[in-house]
């Protein structure tokens, strides 16, 4: 498949470009509008914004093409597929480029309203129909995709596109799960989050351990990290057993205080569908408490708040075991990671390059920042805040006079590409570097 229209319906993936998200008092009015990226402020964003220099650094991996080091696989970015998404929203797949000067002449030749990156092929993509069915992908990051349309049936203050400060800490546990899952149950160093420019995040996992990895494997690991299983006879079912995997205990422990706080805001024990979500997790010879909790929670203390009710539970719960489980499971059925698994299981998989522009509300798809000093700071992140293409134009024009070797050093984007670099491109090379020096040469 070559070309491919983008069906402007209901979707779960997180590209449809039908509606804008409200992001300051202006737009507000624009909510039902679509929103209209202008060509030319896109076209200048890739003339003299879009960091095409790092994201080489990052794809090639310490391939440069004009190396003459005998470690080095100069063929290496040039099997990299790209496609390329137009105005008119004609998908152009199997794009590639043999360096950064054809990468970054082309992008900006055909100005695409989107660039997806796929993975590495045996042979260049270009030579996809020469080759035929030896064709095949061989390498890509492990991904992972998790979109706020799956916290619908969680989310109180905002449905579909929409997002908000009060469902994003949603996003910044999931980011901390899938974080400490994959570096501490898997090993993995790095790591790069994303905001996907509207309503949720992608993960990119560049460990080489990684990026090899076949089908099978990356279903597995989507698989460990997905616990959301749909419901049966009227009650939510998660895949969670006891005792309960020690990943999950770690898991539950991070969800606590997202959940806590998420149960303030959102309100769910407030009418009685959402008392009865919650007691469906208590097990059936808890009937007597479920009956107890149910009367309190819909009777006499109907207009307490869902924190003191969620307190009656916990407080009951500390004299039996069997309640403490249910507790845990109730955290980590509202704010546990929902992962889109389509996206993490299948090595040819597209997803959204960083720093690409969102056409539905015209934000960069900046990586969001997770740690610093070591210290978690993932929950300062603001999706409502972050750079518009519009918005990069102006800077760019305001700061015309300023003395700077790089036009991106006008931008309020150059904060986000010192951080990738910093916090992902630089550690990778290094990682690189040490693996060749101990290489026997020639390998
Ligand atoms: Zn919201």
């Amino acid at each position: 498949m070559v070309k491919r229209k983008i069906v402007e319906t209901d979707s779960a993936d997180d590209d449809d470009p039908k509606q804008p998200l409200s992001d300051n008092e202006d737009d507000e009015v624009m909510v039902s509008r679509k929103y209209q990226m202008d060509p030319n402020d896109l076209q200048v964003y890739y003339d003299r914004l879009f960091p095409f220099n790092e994201m080489f650094r990052w794809l090639s991996y310490g391939h440069d093409p004009d190396s003459e080091n005998e470690n080095v696989d100069r063929t290496f970015f040039h099997r990299r597929e790209f496609t390329f998404i137009t105005a008119d929203e004609v998908w152009i797949r199997y794009q590639c480029f043999e360096n950064k000067t054809q990468f970054k002449s082309c992008v900006r030749k055909v100005s695409p309203y989107r660039i997806e990156i796929g993975p590495l092929y045996n042979e260049p993509p270009s030579m996809k129909d020469a080759i035929g069915s030896s064709f095949r992908p061989v390498e890509k990051e492990l991904v992972f995709d998790i979109d706020m349309t799956d916290y619908d049936e969680v989310r109180v203050c905002c449905q579909d596109k929409q997002i908000c400060n009060e469902c994003w800490p949603l996003m910044s546990c999931a980011i901390r799960v899938l974080h400490e899952t994959l570096t501490k149950d898997f090993g993995f160093a790095h790591l790069l989050f994303v905001f996907s420019g509207r309503r949720g995040i992608h993960c990119w996992v560049g460990d080489r351990r990684a990026r090899a990895l076949k089908d099978d494997a990356r279903f597995a690991i989507g698989q460990y990290l997905s616990i959301h299983m749909g419901t049966e006879h009227g009650n939510a079912k998660l895949n969670v057993r006891q005792p309960m995997h020690h990943s999950l205990v770690r898991a539950s422990s991070i969800c606590e205080p997202y959940f806590l706080r998420l149960l303030e805001s959102q309100d769910w024990l407030s009418d009685e569908k959402g008392v009865d979500r919650v007691l469906g997790f208590l097990p059936d010879s808890c009937k007597e408490t479920h009956s107890l909790l149910r009367d309190s929670w819909l009777g006499k203390n109907q207009d307490r708040s869902s924190s003191w009710k969620f307190g009656q539970l916990r407080k009951t719960a500390q004299t039996k075991s069997i309640l403490r489980f249910a507790v845990r499971e109730i955290m980590l059925f509202f704010v546990y990671p929902r992962l889109d698994i389509n996206v993490t299981r299948k090595l040819n998989h597209l997803l959204k390059s960083p720093f690409v522009i969102h056409p539905g509300t015209g934000k960069v798809c900046v990586p969001i920042p997770i740690k610093e000093d070591g210290k978690w700071i993932v929950d300062k992140f603001d999706p409502l805040t972050q750079p518009k293409v519009e918005q990069l134009h102006r800077e760019l024009n305001k700061n015309k006079d300023a003395k700077v070797r790089f036009d991106i050093q006008r931008t309020s984007l150059h904060k986000h590409v010192e951080n990738f670099v910093k916090s992902f491109v630089e550690p990778l090379e290094e990682a690189e570097r040490i693996r060749r020096r101990d290489l026997p040469a020639g390998l």
